[in-house]
């Protein structure tokens, strides 16, 4: 792919969460690229293995392992074999995380449902505690295992993945946009707690892309526009989609340490404008 910025990731170790997935699996290639040597985590192996495959094939850097988020256990024993294999993490890019639908009404308004529909009243407790654990300790433990090498080492950078739903919450999702807003908040107490020790921490907060996952939602049979998209484009001043691609640039500023030497604790929209706009 084509880089956004000519930064020379050569000889950082750079472990990526939920790299199996589109967005993640976008910068582990991309950070492999720019010369890091990248350890791709994800639940699901058949997906890293598969990317460290590409990455290999294309003369990089990389290598694949399974690993939950969740499982501290499960975290500490792949971080053995990512320092036996790569060496100490520079860079940890915490992506791994989404949504339920247990966590998410049918409905936008309550005064609109119809019969047979999922309410807020029906949402279920387990599916709320699945979506803040997956988003928040998804955040949490992997930082925990991997950036304690950085704090002895006094240099490293951290990058969490939030959502503009973090700023204003989205209707339907009301477990995801707590959570996400949990991911920023974290992000500013990270940066914070690890000011002295040489660690930076900031996140990025994407706005609308279109995935496999979300296609069918965004766009008719015939290519249209569903009736969330335009409300989705109507709320965008620049009137598009982000492309994947596009989150490249400001994740490689964030981590690159000089050209962020001194920013710590931000949260970058990356959204064609849609949390700068009232609406009005
Ligand atoms: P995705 O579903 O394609 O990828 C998520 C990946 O996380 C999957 O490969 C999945 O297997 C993995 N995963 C899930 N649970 C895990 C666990 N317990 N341990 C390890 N891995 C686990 O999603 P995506 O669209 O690429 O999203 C990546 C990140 O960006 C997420 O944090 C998401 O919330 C965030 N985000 C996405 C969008 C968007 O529009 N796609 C917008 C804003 C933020």
């Amino acid at each position: 792919m084509e880089l956004p910025l000519n930064i020379e990731f050569t000889e950082k170790v750079v472990v990526v969460t939920g790299a199996g997935g589109v967005l993640c699996g976008t910068m582990a290639k991309a950070f492999a690229q720019a010369g890091a040597k990248v350890a791709a985590l994800d639940l699901n192996e058949e997906a890293v293995k598969k990317l460290a495959d590409e990455c290999k094939d294309a003369g990089y850097i990389c290598e694949g392992y399974k690993a939950n988020v969740l499982d501290p256990e499960e975290l500490e024993a792949v971080h053995r074999q990512v320092l036996a294999d790569l060496g100490p993490c520079d860079i940890l890019i915490n992506g791994a995380g989404g949504n339920n639908p247990r966590a998410t009404t049918d409905n936008e308004y309550h005064h609109e449902k119809t019969e047979g529909q999922k309410t807020f009243f029906d949402l279920d407790p387990n599916g709320v505690d699945f979506v803040f654990k997956l988003n928040f300790q998804g955040t949490l433990l992997p930082t925990q295992v991997f950036a304690k090498e950085m704090a002895e080492r006094k240099s490293g950078c951290i990058l969490n993945v939030s959502s503009m739903n973090a700023y204003v919450p989205l209707t339907k999702i009301p477990a995801y946009s707590g959570a996400k807003a949990a991911v920023s908040n974290f992000t500013q107490w990270l940066a914070t707690h690890f000011a002295g020790t040489g660690i930076r921490c900031n996140a990025i907060a994407p706005g609308f892309l279109v995935s496999n996952q979300n296609r069918s939602l965004l766009f008719q049979e015939d290519g249209a526009p569903t009736p969330r998209s335009n409300k989705i484009l109507a709320g965008t001043p620049m009137g598009r989609f982000v492309e994947g691609e596009e989150l490249l640039g400001g994740v490689f500023f964030l981590c690159d340490d000089k050209a962020a030497s001194a920013i710590t604790g931000v949260v970058l929209p990356i959204d064609a404008g849609y949390s700068a706009y009232s609406g009005v």
